[in-house]
Parts: C-alpha cells; sequence; structure tokens
C-alpha cells in the first residue's frame, strides 16, 4: 500500500499518545490528530494500576513518569470511606490496589493525569516516525478496501488537509466522532444521574483531615443517594482538590451553591476557591465492538463510565497496549487480520465486565447497604456490616484480574473465557499477565524481556528452546529467548518453558515442548484457526 502514513490516530488524550509512543517505539509511521494544543489541566485519571506503570517501563517512562509525580514519595494512595459525611464517626481504610503489588514487577503511582500526558508528548518527540498535528480537528472519515482517509482542519486557520492511511484508531474520547462515523452501537447502565467535577484549593480542608491516616481520596457515603459517591481527590498534599458528586438534573455552573454542597459532603464549613466546574453524566456506556474494517476504537471512545475504581485511564492504556504490538504486527507482514480482529475480542469482554461488575453492580450493591443499614436504628447490625463492606472493598482489588483466557490467539485452557474476574497468582497461567520472578543474574525477568515475543527457558537444556528458534524463524516471528537455570523463585511460575506476547500476557506455558511449535506460534500471531490447549510431548 502506498498510504501517506500507516496509522491515522485521532485523539491526542492520554490513551491516544500512548498508543502513538508504542507504535513509535515499534517503528510504525503515524499521524497523531488532536483538537486541543495545549494538555487540559484537570486531573482526571490519577490513579495508575500495576499494568499501567508496567507500560510506561516498556516505554521507557517508569521513572520519569514517577519523578513527575505531585504528591510526595511514598505517600499513600488508597482512600478513606465514611458514611455520611467526613466527619463520621464510621469510617474505613480498605486495603487497595497496593494488595496486589506482588503479582507486577512495577507498584503502583497517583498523579494528575496532565501530568502523565506531559511525560508522553515528551517522549513523542524523540519518535521519529511519529507526525503531531496539535491544534486539528478531525471532521470525516471515509473507508476504503486499501485505504482510510481521514479529513481534518486546523482549528484555528481553517486550513483543510487529508491524511490516507492504511489504519485507523479513534482515541477521541467518549463522544467518539470515529465510533459514530462508523456506526457502532453503545450499551450498559444508565443511572440518569448529572454529577459535577470541581477542582478547588483548600488548605482548611487538608488541615481537618488529618482527623485519618495518611490518604489520597476520601469517599463521603451519604445514605441518601442510592451508592453514588461524593469524592474528594488530593491533587497534591496541602492545598489542591478534585470533587465529584451528583446534582440535580438541571444544575448549571451559574444555578447552584457547590460551596454548600461540598461543604456539607465534608461535614463542616471551610474557606476554598475554585478553579474549574464541569459536569458529566453517571453512565455505562460500551461499545459493541472495537473495530469496524480497518478503523478501531479505544479508551473512552469505546468504553466510558463513571470514574469509580481508577478503571477509565487504566483500561485504555491496556487498550493501546493491546492494540499497538498487534497492529505493529500485521503492518510488519509477521501478524494477520485474524490478529488484529482479537483486539476487539480480547478487550470488549473485559470492559463490558468491568462496567457491569466492577461498576454499576457496586453502586447497586452500596445503594442496597444504605437502605438497609442505618446506625441510629440498629448500631450493632451497622456495624458488623459496615466490616463486611470494608472487606468487600478489600475483595473489589484482589478478584479485578483480567485475563484472555478465551482468546482466540492464546493457548487457553479448553472452553476458558475471557474476563476481568480472576486470581492474582505468581503461576504462569496461558491467557494472564506475566509475573515478576528474580533471574540468577539477580535482574527481574521484566528487564531481560524483548519488545516481541519472548520465550523463557527455565531449563539447562537447549532442545526446546532450538525448537521455538526453528520455528520463529519459519514464520518470520521475532522471539527473544531468555534462559535462565537456577532463578530462584522459578519453582513460582510452576512451569518450565513460558511463552510471553508483546504486551507480557502469557500465550502457553508447559513443562516440556509443544507438540507443535509452529502450530503453537500460528496461533500466536493469528495464522492457525483451530488448537485449544496445546498438549506438550511428553
Ligand atoms: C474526575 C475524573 C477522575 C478520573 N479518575 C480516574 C482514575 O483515577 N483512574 C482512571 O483510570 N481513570 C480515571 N478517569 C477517567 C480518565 O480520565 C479517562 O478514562 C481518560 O481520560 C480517557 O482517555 P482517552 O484518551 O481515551 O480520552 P480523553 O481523555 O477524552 O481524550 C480524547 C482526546 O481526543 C480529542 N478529540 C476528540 N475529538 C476529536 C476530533 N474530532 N479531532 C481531534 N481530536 C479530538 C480530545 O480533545 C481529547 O484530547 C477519571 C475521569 C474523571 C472525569
Amino acid at each position: 500500500m502506498n498510504n501517506d502514513q500507516q496509522l491515522v490516530i485521532i485523539g491526542g488524550g492520554p490513551v491516544g499518545t500512548g498508543l502513538a509512543v508504542e507504535l513509535g517505539l515499534r517503528d510504525i509511521s503515524c499521524a497523531l490528530v488532536e483538537r486541543r494544543k495545549e494538555i487540559q489541566r484537570i486531573p482526571k485519571g490519577q490513579n495508575l494500576m500495576q499494568r499501567t506503570m508496567d507500560h510506561f517501563y516498556c516505554w521507557g517512562l517508569a521513572d520519569t513518569l514517577r519523578s513527575a509525580r505531585v504528591m510526595p514519595p511514598g505517600y499513600p494512595i488508597g482512600g478513606v470511606t465514611t458514611y455520611g459525611n467526613l466527619m463520621s464517626d464510621y469510617w474505613y481504610v480498605p486495603q487497595q490496589r497496593e494488595a496486589v503489588n506482588d503479582f507486577f514487577f512495577q507498584v503502583n503511582e497517583r498523579l494528575p493525569q496532565y501530568c502523565m500526558e506531559e511525560v508522553l508528548r515528551d517522549k513523542l518527540k524523540t519518535l521519529p516516525s511519529v507526525e503531531t498535528y496539535f491544534g486539528w480537528n478531525a471532521e470525516a472519515i471515509e473507508q476504503a478496501d486499501n485505504t482510510v482517509s481521514v479529513s481534518i482542519a486546523n482549528v484555528d486557520s481553517q486550513v483543510r488537509d487529508n491524511i490516507e492511511a492504511d489504519y485507523v484508531v479513534g482515541c477521541d474520547g467518549g463522544r467518539s466522532m470515529a465510533r459514530d462515523a462508523i456506526g457502532i452501537e453503545r450499551s450498559g447502565s444508565d443511572f440518569d444521574q448529572k454529577m459535577v467535577l470541581a477542582v478547588f484549593r483548600s488548605k482548611e480542608l487538608h488541615e481537618r483531615l488529618k482527623r485519618f491516616p495518611e490518604r489520597s481520596t476520601y469517599r463521603a457515603m451519604d445514605p441518601n443517594l442510592k451508592g453514588y459517591w461524593q469524592f474528594f481527590g488530593r491533587i497534591d498534599v496541602g492545598e489542591g482538590w478534585f470533587f465529584h458528586a451528583p446534582v440535580p438534573l438541571d444544575t448549571t455552573v451559574e444555578n447552584y451553591d457547590f460551596k454548600a454542597l461540598i461543604e456539607k459532603a465534608a461535614g463542616f464549613e471551610f474557606e476554598c476557591e475554585f478553579d474549574h466546574l464541569s459536569f458529566w453524566d453517571l453512565r455505562i456506556a460500551v461499545a459493541e465492538t472495537y473495530q469496524l474494517g480497518r478503523i478501531f476504537i479505544a479508551g473512552d471512545a469505546a468504553h466510558s463510565h463513571p470514574p469509580y475504581g481508577g478503571f477509565g485511564l487504566n483500561n485504555g492504556l491496556e487498550d493501546a497496549r493491546n492494540l499497538g504490538w498487534k497492529m505493529a504486527a500485521r503492518l510488519k507482514g509477521w501478524g494477520t487480520d485474524k490478529l488484529l480482529a482479537s483486539y476487539s475480542e480480547e478487550r470488549h469482554p473485559i470492559f463490558k465486565e468491568t462496567g457491569e461488575n466492577f461498576i454499576a453492580a457496586r453502586i447497586e450493591k452500596e445503594g442496597k447497604f444504605f437502605e438497609t443499614y442505618n446506625p441510629d436504628e440498629d448500631l450493632e447490625a451497622f456495624l458488623v456490616a459496615w466490616e463486611q463492606k470494608k472487606e468487600g472493598t478489600a475483595r473489589l482489588v484482589t478478584t479485578y484480574e483480567p485475563n484472555y483466557e478465551g482468546s482466540s490467539v492464546i493457548d487457553g485452557p479448553v472452553g476458558g473465557v475471557s474476563s476481568a474476574h480472576g486470581e492474582h497468582s505468581f503461576k504462569a497461567r496461558a491467557g494472564h499477565h506475566l509475573a515478576p520472578l528474580t533471574l540468577s543474574s539477580g535482574k527481574n525477568v521484566f528487564e531481560e524481556l524483548g519488545n516481541d515475543f519472548n520465550l523463557l527457558a527455565l531449563d539447562d537444556e537447549m532442545k526446546v528452546a532450538e525448537a521455538f528458534e526453528k520455528a520463529a524463524n519459519e514464520l518470520n516471528v521475532p522471539l527473544k529467548i531468555i534462559h535462565d537455570t537456577c532463578a530462584d523463585d522459578r519453582e513460582d511460575y510452576k512451569a518450565r518453558y513460558i511463552l510471553i506476547r508483546p504486551d507480557h500476557y502469557i500465550v502457553w506455558s508447559g513443562d516440556n515442548e509443544p507438540k507443535d511449535v509452529v502450530q503453537l506460534l500460528e496461533k500466536a500471531v493469528g495464522k492457525c484457526q483451530h488448537l485449544s490447549g496445546m498438549h506438550e510431548i511428553k
């Protein structure tokens, strides 16, 4: 094909920029079209899960990102939940994301989304294959057999241009024009509830919250609000805050007393200065598919939802990581259309479940809790249930383990289903992300993994590794072999050989050579239709 670019990315928010970094590092030529010239200074997605930090590590950006942190290093990331308002006698601090730190190479992090976006934008400047169009609006997309064409207009001069590419990815947010252009429908729970997002400064609030152990977020659960949150999040330590809460449907910036709302949730009056006010609708909207022909969608364009639990940005960046290597493999000729189609096949069920089971179900469950238990009516029953509720929050973290056991490009268990629910484990399981391991060199396996496929061979023998090497050469699939004979904790993996994808999900693991290594690799790059449960040669 002879297009201007291999790929056009519409939308240079975190997901579009993350995808551009992933592809730029793989030498794929792409145009990134973003209508805003400057990054929006709203903190939004701050809570970066361990997997997200793994992406930044792979992009060579983990240290830079951590040094862009606004809060002091080590300041606790989790949150406090209170009954009623923040001055309540009833509150708890559940164990949160840090509970699963051991299963990832990188620990979780917290910083305002705009600081993270700056780190990504700076990286783009070092990637010659990425051309940026900041201040350009994508207006229309047309798809033909071998090409997609995107019409763009400069937001200042209104000068128009057209970019021809092999593929387009819409990372253009909840109101995605790319999604609408190809007519992809969305579905999900709609709570018909308007929410306000306020960004403000108050030293007094910081002082009064010293009644709690140091934390980054505070959820004031008003029993009258049907499980909807009144949420305070720190931007820094000392002054900066964001807050979101339900407001009546007809609320505007002019007709409502937001200070009174925040003070009611806090449980006391305090001085504050507002920097920003905006609204969003409390609804979960997941696109029915993330691909139509040569056009893909990712991030909020594919799945939008309330910021309850920090799933949005993290899932969006996982979309970028999942699609990025597959797109590069297809464009370089060693991946197939089937591999590209596995992006939607893998990512869609994860978010469908995340939206309904981890977000909507939580709202409903908490709504019922507050309908049922009231400390003024039956303190004993309330206290027992309150304790159970705290444990339930911790379970939400430990059971959230997105995996692709049912994927057509993974050699998962027979009858495996891709799911957002799972169990964290060190065991190397097909369809799950790789856990960290210290190699005999003292390095972590993540420091040795290459950017493409990897075979981890925890064995003295070369025979199996050689079989993989031969098959990879035959199929032209880039593969790095990592040989290690005496890693201390290799027993945790419960497998001697592990085939790992470029996004660090496991395709296959076993103690012996698979029956047909060529067929296994063909499956991993979408060249093989059948095969499930690749047996080993005993
Ligand atoms: C208060 C709040 C708190 C949040 N907290 C968390 C959290 O803790 N953890 C978490 O994971 N998520 C959180 N989120 C969600 C997170 O902010 C979003 O999921 C994330 O911004 C999605 O990134 P995106 O790149 O997909 O979309 P966006 O950030 O919406 O970016 C889309 C970009 O596309 C551009 N664009 C749109 N249309 C066009 C066009 N036609 N042409 C060119 N450019 C276009 C827009 O200008 C924008 O820059 C929070 C959100 C809010 C509001």
